[in-house]
């Protein structure tokens, strides 16, 4: 394991910012901490740089006890690089200098060439080597990223760490530069935990993700996994919009006023007793619409994304549904619909 946490827990006054969580990220995994704003993440990654002390508990790196109880390794001495959400470049440092600033071994000409021969492997990893006399006003915002990223692999660490990093970029660059760092953290075979509040870009960068609510973990797992079987209610609707349905459980399916959905494979579902009444949920793309008169719905709003169309509709028996489908197809607000579960429907029971 890369980075092991055991209980780690860290509280300023009253806010316990991060409360007892145990976390293993593997040695090349992409990992993600994902929640909304407060909940501890910031706070999680600076015990692990060495910037906080935990209250309790242990942090270990590389298999090395680096804070907990009578234990206290400095950040430097951590092998840890880190990149923060607005680049920390130093202005007054060319590219090359920045990048080569971590590595730095003192005045003597072999550790300056050292220095130097580090920089470039780094800047060549971020596709950037032709850029090294430039300085950081010299280049975009994406640019200037890169640089961070750079700077943080140079020193070759055990593992690289990475809040909010393109949170200050606009939207298509943020899409652009998140799929290249993925690339450049692979191909340097490096084991990265990144935190961020954007759902889009933890499903997609990473190996595993852990939502993290009021300072602890609700659920960990593989994208896929926590996005179609989240652990409950708040996790199913921080990863995306869903429906709650009241249903009864018949072995792997479920009945719901809605329709009959077949639960998750049974190696992720709960148990459902037979005949007993469940919640599940239901994300707005299991479900089909037809225009239909005597349909047992109504269009209140529709919101137009670009690449889909969600749809709220009101049920017959008063409750609110989400329903999102390709924005080829448009419903007028007001029509009357018949919403179904689509063919091969899946939900998942939370509590
Ligand atoms: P954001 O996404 O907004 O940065 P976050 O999930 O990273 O949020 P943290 O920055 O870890 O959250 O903060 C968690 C909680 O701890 C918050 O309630 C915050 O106000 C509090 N907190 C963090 N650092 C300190 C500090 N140095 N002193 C006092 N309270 C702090």
């Amino acid at each position: 394991m890369s980075v092991e946490l055991d209980s780690v827990s860290r509280s300023f006054g009253a806010t316990r910012a991060v409360a007892g969580v145990s976390l293993a990220v593997r040695t090349g995994e992409l990992f993600a901490v994902l929640g909304p704003s407060g909940c501890g993440k910031s706070t999680l990654l600076r015990l692990i740089a060495g910037f906080e002390r935990p209250d309790g508990g242990t942090v270990a790196v590389s298999g090395e006890a680096v804070a907990g109880p009578r234990r206290w390794i400095a950040p430097e001495r951590r092998r840890v690089g880190m990149v923060f959400q607005e680049d920390a470049l130093f202005p007054h440092l060319s590219v090359e200098g920045n990048v080569g600033f971590g590595v730095r071994g003192g005045g003597r000409s072999a550790a300056r060439r050292e220095e130097r021969s580090a920089a470039r492997r780094a800047l060549e990893l971020v596709g950037l080597h032709h850029k090294g006399d430039r300085y950081p006003h010299e280049l975009s915002g994406g640019e200037r990223q890169r640089v961070a990223l750079a700077r943080a692999l140079a020193t070759r660490p055990s593992v690289v760490l990475l809040d909010e990093p393109f949170s200050s970029l606009d939207a298509p660059l943020r899409a652009s530069l998140r799929r290249e760092v993925e690339l450049i953290l692979r191909d340097a075979e490096a084991t990265a935990l990144l935190v961020t509040h954007d759902q889009e870009e933890a499903l997609s960068l990473a190996d595993r993700v852990a939502v993290m609510r009021d300072g602890e973990l609700t659920q960990v797992g593989p994208p896929e996994e926590v996005y179609a079987r989240p652990a409950d209610r708040w996790t199913a609707g921080f990863l995306g919009e869903v429906n709650v349905l009241a249903g009864l459980a018949r072995g792997d399916r479920v009945e719901t006023e809605l329709g009959r959905f077949d639960l998750a494979p049974a190696e992720y579902a709960q148990p459902a007793s037979a005949g007993g009444s469940v919640h599940m949920a239901v994300r707005p793309e299991q479900l089909e619409l037809r225009a239909d008169e005597l349909g047992n719905a109504e269009v209140i709003d529709r919101e137009f994304r670009g690449h889909d169309v969600l749809y709220r509709l009101r049920h017959e028996g008063g409750r609110t549904v989400l329903v999102q489908l390709p924005s080829l197809t448009l419903y007028e607000v007001g029509q009357r619909v018949l919403v179904r579960p689509a063919r091969a429907a899946l939900g998942t029971l939370v509590d």
